[in-house]
């Protein structure tokens, strides 16, 4: 399990969440190169400990547990996923 970032995000990039997550696994920050260049922000499925905390705070709504990811955005769950996949290589 983890939470996705859906559509919402897309040229919000409020980062909010990115303050409260305690495993610092939604990139990019505000200090990496690439923050400029993306449209949203990204979950890393492999880090998150699903503790919930950056949900409430996206002034957007655009978090959500992947469970209850809305249909229209369930694709979300692979670009979250796909993005850290592409990072680290
Ligand atoms: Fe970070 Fe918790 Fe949100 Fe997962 S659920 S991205 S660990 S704040």
């Amino acid at each position: 399990m983890t939470y996705v970032i859906a559509e919402p995000c897309i040229n919000t990039k409020d980062t909010a969440c990115v303050d409260v997550c305690p495993v610092d696994c939604i990139h990019p920050t505000k200090n990496e190169p690439d923050f400029e260049k993306e449209t949203k922000l990204y979950i890393d499925p492999d880090e998150c400990i699903d503790c919930g905390a950056c949900e409430p705070v996206c002034p957007v709504e655009a978090i959500f547990e992947e469970a209850a990811t809305p249909d229209k955005w369930k694709n979300f769950i692979q670009v979250d996923a796909d993005w850290y996949k592409n990072r680290k290589k």
